[in-house]
């Protein structure tokens, strides 16, 4: 199992009344959530989202994490029916978990909303969720530019949500865990507030995961603090995996916009939960870039089919060129060696002429050789072939 070592910090900020913004540390299980709608709406959304989160004690799929925030989406969806005063209430989720996947030690995480989860790499913040927003939208259709998304009046609109609708639409990925990697979770109140470069420097020049969080806090806040602010860091600190060399790409798989819980799915399948609302969305992306260990498994399987076929065409090749048999090329009667009208893409080929033409063959003759008459050996048709010939009336013999 996966080693983690985390903190966290929130800040109800510079302007907001309320802190909507909820966090769970419950190793292996880490949440951020961003409450909003109503007075204290957002606020019991993202405890709801959170609390069904705490119930998480081991995960042993990427299922199984889907399955819980659905869970909380109906949760939240119940209470605000129950209600009316928490009616239009949502919030954001982003999580991370540590679990086993068929004895292997990995990340999974999922998000529904625009918190968002990075992974730090030695030069770079990267983002590994995506947003569900409608500056995101826009950016996407190319009818706004990152730079300007990021001061867009518009940009705290979230395109998904949970406790909007029966059905979540969840984002997931596996990750392979490495010793050492550092990823952060946050609600928007801080990548609103600060550039990535900063959190790059910040979560490099101080190790501590809940100093880092809390220094990111107060940046947040001293530069502006228009919104709530939570930062969570969790590092992973030993898993069951040695990798000296890792590539940089953690994501071992990506499931977009499931609404119901997946099956673990393999290149190119894909799959429709029965009434799922945006069909169109739902793709399944599985990453190239795999790490080693499941390259040279794949590798194995590979080299397995490779044997398989050569063995099915060796045997082909071998059934498609056994047999002999005595037809027609042109005016001449020949042995064929083949099958009789070929087996795939091996047509017979001549093997000799037997020095008999169509014309000399009297009528039960031709119909047979018309036919194909086939033999297990070249011996046997050139047997056949000398009768044909003896009974042959236009013998070509000089
Ligand atoms: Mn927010």
């Amino acid at each position: 199992m996966t080693t983690f070592a985390w903190g966290s910090a929130t800040d109800i900020g510079k302007v907001r009344t309320t802190n909507q913004d909820q966090l769970l540390t419950a190793d292996p299980v880490f949440v951020v959530a961003d409450g909003m709608g109503g007075h204290a709406g957002g606020e019991v959304a993202a405890a709801i989202a959170v609390d069904e989160m705490a119930k998480v004690t081991e995960m042993s799929s990427l299922n199984g994490l889907v399955e819980v925030i659905q869970n909380a989406n109906r949760e939240i969806v119940d209470r605000a029916k129950l209600e009316p005063e928490l009616r239009g209430m949502g919030t954001t989720v982003v999580a991370l978990v540590g679990m086993t996947l068929e004895g292997e030690d990995r990340i999974a995480i999922a998000n529904v909303g625009d918190s968002r989860l990075y992974l730090r790499t030695p030069d770079a913040l990267v983002q590994l969720t995506e947003d569900h927003s409608l500056v995101e939208a826009l950016v996407r259709d190319g009818r706004l530019s990152r730079e300007d998304a990021a001061t867009h009046p518009q940009r705290n609109i979230v395109t998904r949500a949970l406790g909007i609708d029966e059905k979540a639409l969840v984002d997931a990925w596996e990750l392979v865990p490495v010793a050492g990697d550092r990823y952060l979770l946050c609600t928007d109140g801080l990548f609103d507030e600060l550039d990535e470069t900063t959190i790059l420097d910040t979560l490099h020049s101080i190790d501590e995961p809940a100093r880092a969080a809390t220094i990111l806090v107060d940046a947040a806040c001293d530069a502006g603090g228009r919104d709530n602010v939570t930062v969570m860091v969790v590092d992973v600190v030993e898993t069951d995996r040695e990798m000296p060399d890792p590539p940089i790409d953690r994501v071992v798989a990506t499931y977009k916009a499931i609404p119901d819980a997946v099956e673990r799915l393999e290149a190119g399948q894909m799959e429709h939960g029965p009434s799922d609302p945006h069909p169109d969305e739902i793709y399944v992306d599985r990453s190239d870039a795999r790490p080693p260990f499941l390259t040279w498994r794949l590798g194995l399987f590979v080299a397995a089919v490779l044997i398989v076929l050569a063995i099915l065409a060796a045997s082909l090749v071998a059934y498609a060129r056994s047999s002999y048999f005595i037809g027609i090329d042109g005016q001449d009667v020949v042995i064929y060696r083949g099958q009789e009208g070929g087996v795939l893409w091996f047509d017979p080929t001549v093997e000799e002429r037997i020095g008999v033409t169509v014309a000399g063959l009297d009528a039960d003759d031709l119909a047979a050789v018309s036919d194909g008459i086939g033999f297990d050996s070249l011996d046997e048709a050139r047997q056949r072939g000398d009768e044909l010939r003896q009974r042959s009336s236009t013998d070509e013999s000089p």
